[in-house]
């Protein structure tokens, strides 16, 4: 067994009330945060890809020495020196509305080890059988959706955006039923487990089940717990504690969304008990990486009709959410002017920083956004021109069907200003740049002079704001490459894995897993294998095009 078994601790336990009640029995819980749990256990597990990196900063290296091991404490069946497993207690808003009582239907957290900067990080099986919150789930998960957690979440992380982490998936050796797209085609599939890793598993979903149960005090020794443990930087004095913090959770749930919409990653289920209380991106669902440019795209086929989940609706959403939470924490900060303003404040933030971002992506300014680097650039341009010049990139990208990676992958490499700034005798290079972005076209039948006529205005204001601030390819290209990803988890490249791990091939969830760990870089040998458009094939591909919540 293992060298040095980890000292496995459970501050969650230890500080909070907690149902002793261990049974997966579907109930009603009150009075407290959590509710112990049993391991169902698994016949016959396999370990089929880890995180290397990650278990060696959780000093877990050891425990995957012996894989037979590993698949038997990461699905559950052997519990580690100090693992107590338990359900959280939370509720949330599913689609706009007050769904009630939600918890750990199919994640059970197992305790929390220091890694090595020594933060506590926390470890949760996903997928390992029922507990308390189970309603009328099952409590397990299948590979299809396990292992697109297992990828993106990783890819997340590379991508420099926060996130749950996963160290690992296994196989449970058991068949389970799912419907895939709830249209009464019931099949079976493999059953796997994520070990998920993150500082703090709670969701905006926990203060609201409190407040709508009227149990305050326990909301208010939640909300030390979370600052004392994962905001202990707040030192405010205490009447000002609750307001810092909540400040804090929507300046980095506005920065998370921000980044999302910079490399174009669609969560599908932004449901307030989806939410990190962290910032951080959590509950890999019907997810999907955006591809030909649309604001209103939504992978999620469950939410095809009212869209509220799409691409382009992501930050209202994350703004609703925020005002959910705000209600939930009323009696706790008992300011209703500071709630008010800090919504409002996220509103005009976002609208500022929305602008930097895309400014960021065509090179003009680095990204994270910063206020000294935005007041420079009103320097030499006032604030309509920068964004008449934003507007003008969404038209032209939503003029004809563009893939939204490839089309700044390959803008940062095309010298605008020499081409469409040499001055004004010389014609402008239309063409030379339209033949540079055909790579990231999907259509082919669009009315080229109108685009063209479009594209090129859109270069020209380009390449004058580019001069205006005295812009030079090479510093363009460096902030280009640093915020827009070469390499994403398209929805096709996590299928092709799927479809051949259900054949026992795992070696291309091994090769993704390597690929996205360089995003940005460029990536000779990968790079006409994956940094290129969708397929044809994938269109209408299920997982591909469409993915719903069953998973
Ligand atoms: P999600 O949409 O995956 O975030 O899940 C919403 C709620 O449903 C959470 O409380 C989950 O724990 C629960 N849930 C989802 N799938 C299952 C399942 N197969 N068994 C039990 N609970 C589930
Ligand atoms: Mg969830």
């Amino acid at each position: 067994m293992l060298k040095n078994p980890p000292p496995f601790v459970s501050r969650y336990l230890d500080a909070l009330p907690v149902d002793n009640e261990d049974a997966p029995v579907s109930r009603q819980v009150s009075g407290v945060c959590a509710s112990r749990a049993q391991m169902r256990g698994f016949s016959d597990p396999q370990l089929i890809a880890w995180n290397p990196d990650l278990a060696g900063s959780l000093s877990l290296q050891d425990l995957f020495t012996n894989p037979g091991v590993a698949a038997n404490v990461l699905c559950g069946n052997q519990l580690l020196p100090g693992m107590r497993p338990y359900a959280m207690r939370y509720g949330g808003h599913q689609f706009g509305h007050w769904a009630g009582q939600l918890g750990d239907g199919r994640a059970i957290n197992l305790g929390e080890l220091p890694d090595q900067r020594g933060r506590m990080q926390g470890l949760q099986l996903k997928g390992a059988g029922p507990t308390a919150y189970s309603r009328q789930g099952d409590g397990l998960a299948v590979l299809r959706s396990s292992l697109r957690e297992y990828l993106c979440s990783a890819a997340m992380i590379a991508l420099q955006i926060p996130s749950t982490r996963a160290l690992s998936l296994v196989l449970t050796g058991e068949q389970v039923v799912r419907d895939m797209f709830y249209d009464g085609n019931p099949k079976l599939e493999s059953g796997a487990v994520v070990c998920r890793v993150s500082e703090s598993f709670i969701r905006f979903g926990h203060f609201e089940l409190l407040a709508a149960r009227h149990e305050f005090p326990l909301q208010r020794q939640l909300a030390d717990f979370v600052i004392a443990n994962h905001y202990a930087h707040i030192d405010q004095d205490p009447a000002r504690r609750y307001q810092a913090w909540f400040h804090e959770i929507c300046a980095c749930s506005l920065q998370l969304v921000l980044d999302w919409q910079r490399v174009g990653f669609v969560h599908g289920v932004l449901n307030t008990d989806n939410m990190s209380i962290l910032g951080e991106t959590i509950d890999y669902g019907p997810y999907g990486w955006l591809e030909d440019y649309d604001p209103l795209w939504t992978p999620n086929t469950t939410d095809a009709a009212g869209r509220r989940y799409s691409f382009g609706n992501q930050p209202a959403i994350v703004h609703w959410n925020l005002a959910m939470l705000a209600n939930a924490l009323y009696q706790l900060i008992a300011d209703r002017d500071f709630l008010e303003a800090e919504i409002a404040q996220f509103e005009s933030d976002f609208q500022v920083r929305m602008t930097g971002l895309q400014l960021a992506k065509t090179g003009f300014c680095n990204w994270p956004w910063n206020a000294g680097e935005w007041q420079q650039l009103l320097q030499h341009a006032p604030v309509e021109e920068w964004v008449a010049f934003v507007l003008q990139t969404e038209e032209l990208l939503k003029s004809r069907s563009t893939d939204y990676t490839i089309f700044y992958d390959l803008l940062a490499d095309f010298n605008i200003g020499a081409a469409f700034g040499a001055g004004l005798d010389s014609a402008p290079d239309l063409a030379a740049l339209h033949r540079h972005l055909a790579d990231a076209f999907y259509d082919s039948d669009v009315d080229t002079a109108t685009y063209n006529s479009r594209l090129q205005k859109w270069a020209e204001t380009y390449a004058r704001l580019s001069r205006r601030i005295g812009l030079e390819q090479p510093l363009r290209k460096r902030r280009m490459r640093q915020c827009n990803p070469r390499y994403v988890l398209r929805n096709y490249m996590a299928q092709e894995a799927i479809d051949l791990a259900e054949t026992g091939d795992y070696s291309r969830i091994a090769e993704l897993f390597q690929l996205l760990q360089k995003p940005y870089a460029d990536q000779p040998a990968m790079h006409n294998r994956y940094c290129k458009k969708r397929p044809a094939w994938a269109n209408s591909k299920p997982g591909c095009a469409m993915l719903s919540c069953s998973s």
